[in-house]
């Protein structure tokens, strides 16, 4: 298969990029490295079949010869970076979709979109199926993100039902491993980092905010699952073993074995009070459930920070 992924140099984009190279596919990457980086793949630059072209999928994209699928990964989705990129997020998401779309159309090829538990918005369906239509506030600072993915589902049922391109629609859930960012601002991240620097894990508001974990590996098992399926429906991809904030840290603090404390800093305006994915949908189609318990998924995740940081 020759596959194009967008954000293809960002954290999972790039292990699906792996994935697919592993599996014996093409890839061909498409990446304006805005929060992505060449980093996340120079250990794939060797290899066969793997092409990388720095660019910004919002603006027209061409890819010569056949294309079997193309995989839109592209976008900010920490909600610090998509806070400090609102607009870009909005077009990569709205123009960025538009654009994949009309090279899947063009190449006849299958269509996977990266969408997100965002769509839910602050959920007050509590686990959330994926036939819940979610609770987003359009003009709060998180829609740009929300609102990008909840247009591009909708673009992606168009170009389905309008031009018959064979579409997939991934809802990824909160998914965590080695290649976050140390400074991309999400709760895994900077809850590790400040956990093996000594330094406060700053918990926002009461830290009684829930959040499921997936780790990378799973997910990545997942999207191919879901690639390779007849699912057009929207799916939902996550772990349903939900903490709170305050219990995420103590659990980091145990499997770093810091001596960190923990402080408390303002909650983010519009952050959701609950999140759990209902997966029956995944469990049914799909044959798959998540493998990595949190414990060791953090301990791998620490590692390879511990390795980055330096010791
Ligand atoms: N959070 C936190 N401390 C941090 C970063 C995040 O308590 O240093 C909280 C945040 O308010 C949210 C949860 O952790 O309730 C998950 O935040 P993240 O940015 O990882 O992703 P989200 O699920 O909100 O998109």
């Amino acid at each position: 298969m020759r596959a194009v992924v967008t954000g293809g140099a960002g954290f999972l984009g790039s292990h699906l990029c792996a994935a697919l190279l592993g599996r014996g596919d093409e890839v061909i990457v498409l990446d304006n490295l805005v929060t992505g980086s060449q980093a996340n793949v120079e250990h794939l630059f060797g290899r066969a079949g793997f092409t990388f072209h720095e660019h910004d999928v919002s603006t027209y994209i061409w890819v010569p010869g056949h294309v079997d699928a193309v995989l839109h990964f592209a976008s900010p989705a920490s909600p610090k970076d998509y806070l400090e990129m609102p607009i870009q997020t909005l077009k990569v998401g709205s123009l960025g979709t538009h654009n994949t779309l009309g090279l899947a159309k063009a190449k006849g090829a299958r269509y996977l979109l990266a969408s997100t538990s965002e769509v839910y918005g602050d959920p007050q369906v509590h686990p959330q199926p994926e036939d819940y239509w979610g609770h987003v506030n359009p003009v709060g600072p998180r829609g740009v993100y929300d609102e990008a993915k909840r247009f591009a589902e909708a673009m992606t049922m168009a170009y389905h039902r309008y031009h018959g391109v064979d579409v997939r629609i991934a809802r990824i859930f909160n998914t965590y491993g080695p290649r976050m960012r140390p400074d991309d601002g999400r709760v895994v991240s900077n809850f590790i980092v400040q956990a093996l620097q000594g330094k406060p894990l700053t918990v926002y508001g009461d830290g009684e905010q829930t959040r499921s974990f997936c780790y990378v590996d799973d997910t990545i098992a997942a999207l191919l699952l879901l690639l390779d399926s007849d699912v057009v429906e929207p799916l939902n991809v996550g772990n349903t073993d939900e903490y709170t904030m305050t219990e995420f840290a103590g659990i980091v603090i145990e499997v770093t074995g810091s001596s960190s404390e923990v402080s408390h800093e303002p909650l983010p305006v519009d952050d959701p009070g609950q999140r759990q994915p209902d997966i029956s949908r995944a469990k049914e189609r799909l044959g798959w459930v998540p493998e990595v318990s949190l414990r060791d998924g953090l301990g791998r995740t620490a590692a390879y920070f511990r390795e980055i940081l330096g010791g």
